[in-house]
């Protein structure tokens, strides 16, 4: 059943993206606002409440103590959803953000022809917050592109919080509850 088409301030407030939606619907050309606008949602799995992480499932839950073929209780899987779908979301678009760090890191350098550093108040602002001298603006630079860079190739012990968290959840000493506060 379709839901119902949002109005194009409803789904976006940029302008230019609102002509270039209107543009779209012109030509017939499906974008992620008409498809989402088209798209009827499935209660069960907007929930949480549906497991599909191995192929005993999937598994949908939807009464009161009610557990998964493998015994994982509702805590459990939407608990695994939701970190499964933060992990996801944070792998596809950390890539943009080290994208943007090289590209900061080769403006400081010099390497980037056409690209400037707009706005000079926000790259303070950052570099001061991250104890950055800011004296030389073209170091400050180079050295915030560093931290972020070096930020995002971290592992080691974060891996490992992570997969305490990741063990606690398989075992179900954790919940949604736990999480979502
Ligand atoms: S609830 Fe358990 S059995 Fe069902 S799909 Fe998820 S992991 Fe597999």
């Amino acid at each position: 059943m379709a839901k119902t088409k949002r109005t194009y301030e409803e789904q976006t407030t940029d302008p230019a993206a609102q002509q270039m939606l209107i543009r779209a619907d012109e030509l017939g050309i499906g974008t992620a606002f008409s498809r989402a606008d088209e798209m009827a949602l499935c209660n069960i799995g907007g929930a949480g409440m549906c497991c599909k992480i191995c192929s005993m499932g999937p598994c949908r839950l939807t009464k009161e103590g009610q557990t998964g073929v493998c015994g994982a209780t509702l805590d459990t899987i939407q608990a695994r959803n939701f970190i499964r779908s933060i992990a996801g979301g944070a792998a596809a678009h950390s890539d943009h953000g080290r994208d943007m760090a090289f590209t900061l890191k080769a403006v400081a350098n010099g390497e980037a022809e056409g690209y400037i550093i707009r706005d000079v108040a926000k790259l303070r602002t950052v570099a001061k917050e991250n104890g950055i001298a800011i004296e030389g603006r073209r170091k400050a630079e180079a050295s915030l592109a560093e931290i972020v860079v070096e930020e995002l190739d971290r592992r080691g012990d974060r891996i490992e919080a992570y997969q305490d968290v990741g063990a606690a959840v398989g075992r179900g000493s954790i919940g949604k509850n736990d999480i979502i506060k």
